[in-house]
């Protein structure tokens, strides 16, 4: 039995085999001869094309199942196919054939001058692994429901397209305010991060619990008796929290307290009951730029967008422009090789670097706001000027669409608050409202990286933290504009109480913690 320590980054607990991802060592294969070598590779591909094509019937979403369609196509694709059997017929192992297929096609995709070929790059070698893994035998990469996942770190597209029912994840490195932390928050999948490299024999089982930070490889029959006792213990305290879901959040004291969600994809909100919310606090608009050849037209965000304002009924929708960059890099769009990504050319930089893009937002944006109560709000403002003319182009929108005929309404614009020289000086920004971003302000006051497992300990909310959050909360009071949290510490029951004597009275939180946020504010 061996115990290691990590830092929990999003609750729960799970049990099952221990499957290593992103690390498989293939097995050598031996050269056979060449008919040999082509039924093989033939049977890898089958194996690769049935493999997508039952994902693509889980995936559930149009924009997933086009990611895998485009593969799948590939497959058959003559540019692929013919240089194969040519050099398995000159006399090339198959993997060494296909690799050599696919590496020359990777490197023409990524020296592509149009962009969004350069982006499907990753998918080509997604592709290569997928096929290079069944040609091998090694498919450690399958993760079954019901599996303690491994791996140094995770690009939160990969963890979206897992069915993580029962599972749960380890990162060796990884940190709490990462993106994939945030998305294993919002859907319940236990999370621990920053474990460190460690060994594993083969087929090994594994007990993960991220409440107390532990994960237990081979456990002793105790070590299950205890960790089937703190399970119980926790899903009883899961069913009391239920009880006030369907309830609007008070204090002990009668004072209400609007209780949020955080989106990071529409099809989360099937599962939710619109009554148990106040209303959408994020909607990270990310999704429709990620795994795709296009750019999203402004149709297919109108329909996005109109189908969340439809499903809130009135109630706030507060979607975010694109907020591109950091450790949420869109291939062919953000910048590639910066020396500091989180410092470099993110969110409303990007925008505003790319305004064509930004256009389309903005109209698409106008247009549902006619159907519901929708705002918008512009991430990692820094100076007044970002904010001023992202108003300037959603005017024009407005007044373009309106123009040609098309319903459109102004929707009131605000601003994350996430960069300390905004939060400082938050009186020179007219934004409609503030919505502060305690992930990336947390982690620029204090220099610590979100993604840097080593500082999880200085990313938690100290003295200056907490004063900038009265100072913005005595502000929004003073000039009458709203001033919410939307990032993860919103979710943290053990800062609800501090959150609330600082002033904020509006949260935004993961899915997940609705019911334990809104039980932790009825105990303040
Ligand atoms: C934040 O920074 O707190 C936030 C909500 O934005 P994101 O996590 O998407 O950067
Ligand atoms: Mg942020």
């Amino acid at each position: 039995m061996l115990e290691l320590v990590g830092t929990p980054a999003a609750p729960g607990m799970a049990a099952g085999p221990v499957v290593r991802i992103g690390s498989t060592r293939r097995r050598e294969r031996l050269r056979r001869a060449a008919s040999d070598e082509l039924s093989e590779i033939g049977n890898a591909i089958a194996a690769a094309q049935a493999a997508l094509a039952v994902l693509m019937e889980s995936v559930g979403d149009d924009e997933a199942a086009g990611i895998l369609a485009f593969q799948m196509a590939l497959l058959e694709d003559d540019e692929i196919t013919r240089p194969l059997a040519e050099g398995i017929a000159a006399g090339a192992g198959a993997d060494e054939a296909w690799s050599k297929v696919m590496n020359a096609l990777i490197a023409d995709y990524e020296a592509s001058e149009d962009i969004y070929f350069r982006g499907r790059a990753a998918d080509l070698a997604d592709l290569r692994e997928r096929v290079l893994d069944a040609l091998t035998g090694a498919d450690a990469e399958t993760i079954a429901p019901g599996s303690i996942v491994v791996a140094e770190d995770l690009a939160p597209s990969r963890f979206l397209a897992t069915d993580w029912s029962g599972s749960g994840l380890v990162l060796t490195r990884g940190g709490i305010t990462s993106h994939v932390a945030i998305l294993a928050r919002s859907r319940g999948v236990p999370l621990l991060v920053g474990v460190g490299p460690f060994e594993l024999s083969d087929a090994c089982e594994a007990l993960l619990d991220s409440h107390e930070g532990v994960l237990v490889i081979d456990p002793d029959p105790p070590a299950r008796e205890r960790f089937e006792h703190r399970r119980t213990a926790h899903e009883d305290r899961a069913r009391a929290d239920r009880q006030h879901l369907a309830t609007e959040a008070r204090t002990a004291a009668g004072e209400r307290v609007r209780v949020m969600i955080n989106v990071a994809r529409p099809e989360e909100l099937d599962a939710i009951d619109p009554g148990h919310v106040d209303g959408i606090g994020l909607v990270r608009t990310e999704f429709l730029f990620h795994d795709r050849r296009d750019l999203p037209s402004e149709e297919e965000q109108y329909r996005v967008y109109r189908r969340i304002a439809e499903w809130a009924q009135g109630k706030p929708v507060t979607i975010r422009t694109l907020d591109a960059g950091g450790d949420k890099p869109i291939p062919g769009l953000t910048h590639d090789g910066e020396s500091n990504p989180f410092l470099g050319v993110r969110g409303v930089r990007l925008s505003l670097e790319r305004p064509e893009i930004l256009e389309v937002q903005l109209r698409a944006l106008a247009r549902a706001a006619v159907l519901g109560n929708v705002k918008v709000m512009v991430p990692m403002v820094a100076v007044p000027h970002e904010l001023d003319r992202v108003r300037e182009l959603l005017g024009k929108a407005v007044h373009d669409l309106r123009t040609a005929g098309t319903e459109a309404e102004l929707p009131p614009l605000g601003m994350m608050v996430e960069v300390p020289a905004a939060a400082l000086a938050i009186e020179r920004f007219d934004a409609a409202f503030y919505s502060i971003g305690s992930n990336d302000l947390l982690q620029y006051l204090m220099a610590a990286g979100r993604d840097e497992p080593a500082l999880a300990s200085l990313s938690k909310p100290g003295p200056a933290f907490w004063r900038v959050l009265r100072e913005l909360c005595e502000h929004g009071t003073a000039a009458g504009r709203e001033v919410s949290l939307c990032g993860d510490l919103a979710s943290d029951i053990g800062s609800i109480a501090q959150l609330l004597a600082s002033g904020l009275r509006t949260l935004s939180v993961a899915q997940a913690a609705l019911a334990s946020v809104k039980a932790a504010v009825s105990r303040v």
